[in-house]
């Protein structure tokens, strides 16, 4: 879905020129590969992004990598607080011209990575939203981070990730489908995941070898009714062990058991052990963990 909006109903508080933007290209920064620095400066695609996340002026976003400050320019003018986490300490005096005129924009110069849950709630509050063009390197880590945060009982609002079309294309994959994995399954444990736009690859600086797409992932707490998300854990991992092999296989070899008990145990929570694992839909991956819980604790 490519759908262009141009109009920005929030006007506040980043003013002055038009776009206020020095661009890093011409700046004299020298793009760093090693950090997946591929910036965007459309700012029609930057204020659909922002559309996507559906921010309140009430609300408090955490960007993670902000490059030279475009898109935290537009987060900053339509929520309240931005609070954006860059790695790379030569992009200060980009940053620092860019954002001048964001008085609610603070850039904080760390690996997002080694950001604590207390530093962060201690600028945000509990309740935030995420909203980044993540760095293709950590945008698995990101997410796992994320959705274990929630799984802890964390209260965040969502993420808004421009990443890797083929990485979008596995978050909102169908089961039964090759697309269908561990990380889908983990989402779907604790949120509602979209896929909203793609990105064509020319609109990056520099050019990266991919295109990406831009999914919003709404948390809605514990929405499969999962009893430990630890056996969840260890399910899915069981499940998704061998692609290739059956289900009764993957839980023989993962649970060092016979077949007979192994074939048993997954017929009595509904379940046929010739499928694969990839055809469990999340509630059956659910009911398995739950089941796997309560014989942990007997
Ligand atoms: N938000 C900018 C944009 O859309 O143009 C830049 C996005 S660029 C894909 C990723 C940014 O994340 C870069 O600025 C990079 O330096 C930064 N970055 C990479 N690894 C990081 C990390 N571990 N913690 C914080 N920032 C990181």
């Amino acid at each position: 879905m490519q759908n262009r909006r141009t109009d920005n109903k929030h006007d506040r508080p980043c003013r002055g020129k038009k776009d206020g933007m020095n661009s890093a290209f011409g700046s004299g920064h020298f793009f760093k590969k090693q950090f997946g620095q591929n910036f965007l400066s459309d700012d029609a695609l930057l204020a659909d992004i922002v559309a996507d996340a559906d921010l309140s002026p009430d609300d408090a976003v955490l960007e993670i990598g902000p490059g030279a400050g475009a898109l935290t320019r537009h987060l900053a003018k339509a929520a309240k607080k931005v609070v954006a986490y860059e790695i790379d300490t030569d992009l200060k005096r980009l940053l620092s011209q860019n954002l001048a005129d964001c008085p609610n924009a603070e850039v904080v110069f760390k690996d997002f990575m080694r950001a604590t849950d207390e530093e962060i709630t201690e600028k945000l509050g509990n309740d935030y939203a995420v909203v980044a063009n993540l760095p293709y390197y950590i945008t698995a880590p990101v997410i796992t981070l994320f959705i274990e945060k929630v799984q802890r009982g964390a209260r965040i609002k969502s993420l808004t990730l421009t990443l890797q079309k083929e990485v979008a294309d596995r978050l909102v994959a169908k089961e039964g489908t090759a697309d269908y994995g561990a990380i889908t399954v983990a989402l779907a444990s604790v949120a509602e995941i979209a896929l909203t736009r793609t990105i064509d690859r020319s609109l990056f600086y520099p050019v990266p070898n991919v295109d990406s797409a831009v999914v919003t992932i709404r948390f809605k707490g514990n929405r499969l009714n999962v009893a430990d998300y630890s056996s969840f854990r260890e399910i899915t991992r069981c499940a998704f062990a061998q692609r290739r092999k059956t289900l009764s296989n993957n839980v023989m070899s993962y649970f060092k058991t016979d077949r007979t008990t192994a074939e048993n145990w997954l017929s009595e929570n509904g379940i046929d052990g010739s499928v694969r694992g990839e055809t469990l839909s999340p509630q059956q991956f659910a009911t398995l963990a739950n089941n796997l819980y309560k014989l942990k604790r007997n």
